[in-house]
């Protein structure tokens, strides 16, 4: 049997609450999606957090909410998803493209060189579930240069007074920087809850909201909630309600809501998560990263430091010295002893679109280097120990095989 990459985790419990959301009669935004909010909210010590039906919607809302558009530039790591630069680009927007750190993270010395009178946010991913450098981030932003640049234009901009952090934590709920959760270290996070991460609901986002008091975060989570659901006054349970039929339109919203079949999910997930998920991805990674110290040829990742506590999402394994032709090689050999595996990922300025766009992977030589030796093991819940070992067996004997080395 292949050991695949990282299935989702259903169980019985599992299906036991989607078929009581979908028997409850009420299927799409409704209470379970409140309750999900508000669980997501506790976890990460935040009072708002607005539910959406992707990590990709929740970037755009907000970038849309703040106002940014065309001649606005938005910073991003090159070492990314794509979505990440995609809804920058959606919005009329330039993404500016800065290579990462050995760590896959954003360095933000180069942040620093990319700031321009025309950057309005600053997009941070925490790659496989390592929180960014938030304290350098956030002094960046506040440094009185840096302010004096900023050139706002909308009343959010205005309010807020400086570059806005907007980090991308798809991969990192439940991770950890200074005792701290990610949602609560940045102006607005969003996270993802699609099959692959670690909290899914299928599809799904979250907006976290941890703006300063100048800001009126209920209303925003308001706002938030009306844009995702096309700038409609009331959603649709609202107007279910005897009488409340009538409605207004405040702007041409979006259509990203969450729905509470979905929202079900993502309540057994966050039920369980830190005390069995995140335990058993903690196990996963220490026992690959306790079996590959034994070789000089590995790169392990870092995903525990003093200040930061990873989610545990990507097991994002390098080869020291080899080339990116080489690690395709050993990717394939360990195909053929079927087992997934993968690379996260393939830096932006490598794929046609962005290509097309005049971005050149020569000028990203930490994320080249990163990618071309990059392999990503399995990571998931059902993940036995018998099948960690097997994968160790495999991906030791695929690189010694490959390499020719005993
Ligand atoms: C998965 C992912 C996203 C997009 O999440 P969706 O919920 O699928 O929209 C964004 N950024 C990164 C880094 C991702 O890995």
């Amino acid at each position: 049997m292949p050991i695949p990459f990282s299935p989702p985790r259903i169980d019985e419990k599992t299906i036991a609450e989607v078929s009581a959301a979908l028997r409850s009669g009420w299927i799409t935004t409704g209470p379970k999606t409140k309750e999900f909010e508000k669980r997501i909210a506790s976890y990460c010590g935040i009072k708002n957090v607005v539910c959406v039906n992707s990590a990709t919607a929740g970037l755009e809302l907000v970038l849309r909410w703040f106002g940014v558009t065309k001649g606005d530039e938005v910073i991003i790591p090159s070492y990314t998803y794509c979505a990440t630069a995609n809804v920058v680009i959606h919005c009329g927007a330039t993404p500016v493209m800065v290579d990462v750190c050995k760590d896959f993270n954003i360095s933000i010395r180069n942040i620093e060189k990319a700031i321009t009178k025309k950057t309005k946010v600053i997009i941070p991913v925490d790659i496989a579930g390592l929180p960014c450098d938030y304290d350098e981030i956030n002094a960046l932003v506040h440094h009185p240069d840096t302010i004096k640049l900023f050139e706002p234009k909308t009343d959010e901009q205005k309010k807020l007074g400086r570059i806005l952090i907007l980090s991308d934590s798809a991969h990192s709920f439940g991770a950890i920087y200074k005792g701290k959760h990610t949602g609560s270290l940045t102006d607005i996070t969003v996270f993802s809850f699609h099959a692959v991460k670690n909290l899914t609901t299928a599809e799904g986002g979250a907006i976290c909201l941890n703006l300063s008091s100048a800001f009126d975060q209920d209303s925003i989570y308001k706002n938030l909630s009306i844009k995702s659901l096309h700038g409609q006054s009331k959603d649709a349970l609202a107007k279910m309600k005897l009488g409340n039929w009538r409605y207004d339109v405040f702007e041409a919203g979006y259509k990203c809501n969450m729905t509470d079949v979905l929202a079900s999910i993502g309540l057994v997930e966050l039920e369980r998560y830190e005390d069995d998920m995140l335990v058993r991805r903690k196990f996963i990674f220490d026992s690959y990263s306790k079996a590959f110290s034994k070789y000089n040829i590995f790169e392990l990742p870092q995903y525990e430091t003093p200040d930061k506590k990873s989610s545990y999402h990507v097991y994002t394994l390098r080869i020291k010295n080899i080339s990116e032709q080489q690690r395709d090689a050993i990717m394939e050999e360990i195909f053929r002893n079927e087992v997934a595996v993968n690379v996260h990922f393939i830096p932006l300025p490598m794929l046609s679109f962005y290509k097309n766009m005049g971005f050149q992977i020569g000028n990203f030589p930490v994320s080249y280097d990163n990618y071309s030796r990059e392999i990503s093991l399995p990571v998931y819940y059902d993940l036995s120990n018998e099948d960690i070992n097997i994968v160790i067996d495999t991906v030791i004997n695929s690189v010694k095989s490959i390499l020719k080395i005993n």
